[in-house]
C-alpha cells in the first residue's frame, strides 16, 4: 500500500469515529428525554399549585376541628361541675345549664363546618393524587430513557474504542509530515482531508477536475501529493 492508500484507510477510520461521535451526541432518546424533562418542569408547577391548595384546605379543616375539640372539652368540664354536686344554688345550676346549651349549639355549628371543610378538601385531595400518579409515570418514562441512553452510549463507546485503536495503527503507517498535513486539512475541511479521484471527479467535493489538471496529476510520481483544485483535499489516485 502506498502512503496515499494508507491515508484513505486513516480517513475511513476518522470518518467512522466522527459518525460514532455524532450518533453519541444525537441519540433520539436524548431528544425524548429533554422533552420529558420539559413536561416534568411544567408539571411540577401544576403539582405545587394543587398541593398548595390542598394544604390550605387541610389547615382550614384542622382549625375547625381544633376549635370543636376545645368546645367539646368545655362542655365536658361544665357538665362535670354541673353533676358533681358541688354547686347547689338553683340560679348557678341554671346558669351552668345555659352554658352547656349554648356550647352545644356552638358544637353543632362547628360540626357542620367540619363537614363543609371535608367536602372542600376531598376534590383537592383527589386532584393531588391524580397529578402525583401522572408525575410518577413521567418519572418512570424519564428513568427508562436514561437507561436506554446509558445502554446505547456504552455500545457506541465500545465501537469508538476499537476505532481509536485501528486509527492509531493506520496512523503509524503514514509519514509524520503527511499525517500533520492531513490532520490540518481535516480540521479545516469538515473532517474529510483525503478523497479518491474517481475518473475525473474528486470524491470529496464531487466536482470534476479540468482535463489538463487530471493530465498533470496522472503524470505525478505515486507518492507525490496532489490536491483537488476545487476543495483543496488530498486526492488519492487509483
Ligand atoms: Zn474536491
Amino acid at each position: 500500500m502506498t502512503a496515499m492508500q494508507d491515508l484513505l484507510v486513516l480517513q475511513d477510520h476518522d470518518a467512522a469515529v466522527d459518525r460514532l461521535r455524532h450518533r453519541l451526541s444525537h441519540l433520539p432518546e436524548r431528544a425524548a428525554l429533554a422533552e420529558k424533562e420539559a413536561s416534568l418542569g411544567a408539571f411540577s408547577a401544576r403539582l405545587d399549585d394543587a398541593t398548595g391548595r390542598r394544604d390550605d384546605a387541610v389547615r382550614a379543616q384542622r382549625r375547625v376541628e381544633d376549635e370543636l375539640a376545645i368546645v367539646e372539652q368545655k362542655i365536658t368540664d361544665v357538665e362535670k361541675t354541673l353533676y358533681s354536686g358541688s354547686v347547689s344554688a338553683p340560679r348557678e345550676l341554671q346558669a351552668l345549664q345555659a352554658d352547656v346549651e349554648s356550647l352545644k349549639r356552638h358544637q353543632s355549628t362547628l360540626e357542620d363546618d367540619v363537614l363543609v371543610a371535608m367536602e372542600v378538601r376531598e376534590p383537592l385531595d383527589e386532584a393531588v393524587r391524580v397529578l402525583e400518579a401522572e408525575r410518577a409515570n413521567l418519572d418512570e418514562g424519564a428513568q427508562q430513557l436514561l437507561a436506554a441512553i446509558a445502554e446505547a452510549s456504552a455500545g457506541i463507546e465500545a465501537e469508538l474504542a476499537s476505532e481509536a485503536t485501528a486509527r492509531a495503527a493506520a496512523a503509524a503507517d503514514v509519514p509524520p509530515d503527511l499525517l500533520a498535513h492531513y490532520d490540518q486539512l481535516r480540521a479545516k475541511l469538515g473532517g474529510v482531508a483525503a478523497a479518491r479521484l474517481v475518473g475525473s471527479t474528486c470524491s470529496g467535493c464531487h466536482l470534476s477536475l479540468p482535463a489538463t489538471e487530471i493530465d498533470r496529476i496522472r503524470r505525478l510520481p505515486p507518492d507525490e501529493l496532489a490536491h483537488c483544485d476545487q476543495c483543496g483535499r488530498i486526492l488519492v489516485r487509483p
